[in-house]
C-alpha cells in the first residue's frame, strides 16, 4: 500500500490554518511509522494496548490536547479534531485511549476540579506519567446512566463508595478513576485512586471489537475516598454529560479517520485486483461503492469542520455534537462494510484494515451514546418532546 495521503475531495485543506495541518500531519506520521507496525500483535491479543507508546503520545501533545495550561497542548478544537481523526485512522482503540485520557478524565478535572486536584493530576495525565479512566456505565445502566446504583455516603470526613462499573476503558491500567456515584445531593464525581482499599479492576475478555484497547470492570466495596477527592465543581448528570460532549466531539472526527483508512485501502485494492480480465476498479459496482465512500467521507468532513468552528466560537449546542457523532459513525461503519465486501476474502484477514475498522466501529456506534440515543436527543431538540 502506498503511504496514506488523506482524502480531500473538496479542498478542505484550504479552510485549515497552518498549525491545524501541522498537528494533523505530525500525528499521521506517528500513526504510520510508530503505531501501525505494532498494531497487529495487539489486535491478536484481546485487550492489550501498546503502552510503550504512551510517552511518545504525550510528547506529541495528544492528551488533553484542547485544554489550556498544566502542560496541555492548548490546540483549537479543529486541530484537536484532526488529531482524533488521524489517531482513529490507525485504530479506534488508539483514539479511544486519547479520548478517555483527555475528554473524560482531564476535562472534568480541568473544569470541575479543585486547584489541588488540577495541580496533582493534570500535569501527570498530560505527560502520560498517570493514566485515567472514566467510570459511568454499570452492568444494568448504560444509555440511561442516571439510574446508576453506585452510591457514595458521607462517613466522618470521608466518602464511602459501593458499586460496580462495567465497560470501562483502561480500568486496569488507570492510576485514577473518575467514578460517578449517587449521593444524597445527586450524582457526584470522585477521584478513586489505584490501590485504595476495596477498589479492584478486572479486564473483560472475548471482545470481537476494539481488541487493541483495554476494557474493564471496576468493583467498589466500601472504598473510603477522602473529601479532597470529590470533584467540587459539579453535581447532577451535567458532570458526566458535559464530559461525554467533549469525547463525542472527538469521535465525530475520529470516525472520519477510520472511514478514510477503509476508502484508501479499498481504492488501492480495486485498482490492483484483476477480476474478469480487468481491474476491479473498472467495474461499475466497484465504482459505485467507492463513490459512495468518498461522498459520505466528504459530507462527514464538512459536518465535523463546521461543528469544530462553532465549538471554537463558543456557540456549540450538544445536539450539534449528537448529529455529528451519530452521522459520522454511521457512515464510517457503512463505508467499512462496503470496503470489507470489496476486498473479497482478503477482507476478512488482519493483513487488511477494513474488517478491523468495521468491528471497531460497532463499539463506536454503541459507546458515548448509542446511535439511537443520539437520534432521540436530536428528536427532542427539534420537536421539544421527549420520546417515550
Ligand atoms: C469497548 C467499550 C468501551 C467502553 N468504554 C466506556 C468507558 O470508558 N466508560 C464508561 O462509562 N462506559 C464505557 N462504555 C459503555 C458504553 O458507553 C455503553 O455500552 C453504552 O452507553 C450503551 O449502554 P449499554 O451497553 O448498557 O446498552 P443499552 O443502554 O442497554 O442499550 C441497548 C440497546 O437499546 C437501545 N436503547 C437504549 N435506550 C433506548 C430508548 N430509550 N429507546 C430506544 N432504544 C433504546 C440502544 O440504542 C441499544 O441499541 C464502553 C463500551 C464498550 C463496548
Amino acid at each position: 500500500m502506498p503511504e496514506f495521503q488523506g482524502v480531500d475531495f473538496l479542498r478542505l485543506d484550504d479552510l485549515l490554518q497552518d498549525e491545524e495541518k501541522l498537528a494533523r500531519d505530525s500525528v499521521r506520521e506517528f500513526v504510520s511509522k510508530e503505531f501501525l507496525p505494532l498494531l497487529q500483535e495487539h489486535v491478536r491479543q484481546d485487550g492489550s494496548f501498546p503502552m510503550s507508546l504512551v510517552p511518545r503520545m504525550a510528547d506529541l501533545g495528544l492528551f488533553g490536547a484542547n485544554l489550556q495550561g498544566y502542560g496541555c497542548a492548548g490546540m483549537n478544537n479543529v486541530a484537536y479534531g484532526l488529531v482524533m481523526q488521524e489517531l482513529e485512522r490507525g485504530d479506534s482503540g488508539l483514539r479511544s485511549f486519547a479520548s478517555v485520557q483527555g475528554g473524560l478524565v482531564m476535562y472534568p478535572i480541568h473544569a470541575y476540579g479543585s486547584d489541588a486536584q488540577k495541580d496533582r493530576w493534570l500535569p501527570a495525565l498530560a505527560s502520560g506519567r498517570a493514566i485515567g479512566c472514566f467510570g459511568l456505565t454499570e452492568p444494568d445502566f448504560g444509555s440511561h446512566a442516571s439510574g446508576m446504583r453506585t452510591r457514595a455516603e458521607r462517613r466522618g470526613g470521608a466518602w464511602v463508595l459501593n458499586g460496580t462499573k462495567r465497560w470501562i476503558t483502561n480500568g486496569t491500567v488507570a492510576d485514577v478513576a473518575i467514578v460517578w456515584a449517587r449521593t444524597d445531593d445527586g450524582i457526584r464525581g470522585f477521584l478513586v485512586e489505584k490501590g485504595m482499599r476495596g477498589f479492584e479492576a478486572r479486564d473483560i475478555k472475548g471482545k470481537f471489537s476494539l481488541r487493541a484497547s483495554i476494557t474493564s470492570e471496576l468493583f467498589l466495596h466500601d472504598v473510603e475516598v477522602p473529601e479532597e477527592n470529590l470533584l467540587p465543581g459539579v453535581s447532577g448528570m451535567k458532570g458526566p454529560l458535559s464530559c461525554l460532549t467533549q469525547a463525542r466531539y472527538g469521535i465525530a472526527w475520529g470516525a472520519i479517520g477510520a472511514a478514510m483508512a477503509c476508502y484508501d485501502e479499498a481504492l488501492h485494492y480495486a485498482q490492483e485486483r484483476i477480476v474478469q480480465g480487468g481491474p476491479l476498479a473498472s467495474k461499475q459496482i466497484a465504482q459505485q461503492r467507492l463513490v459512495f465512500m468518498l461522498t459520505e467521507i466528504t459530507k462527514a468532513q464538512l459536518l465535523a469542520l463546521r461543528v469544530g468552528r462553532i465549538k471554537d466560537e463558543g456557540k456549540l449546542h450538544h445536539a450539534m455534537v449528537s448529529m455529528a457523532k451519530m452521522n459520522n459513525v454511521d457512515v464510517a461503519l457503512r463505508i467499512a462494510r462496503e470496503a470489507r465486501d470489496l476486498l473479497g476474502a482478503n477482507g476478512i484477514v488482519d493483513d487488511y484494515q477494513a474488517m478491523r475498522h468495521m468491528v471497531n466501529l460497532e463499539t463506536v456506534r454503541t459507546y458515548e451514546g448509542t446511535h439511537d440515543v443520539h437520534t432521540l436527543i436530536l428528536g427532542e431538540h427539534v420537536t421539544g418532546m421527549r420520546a417515550l
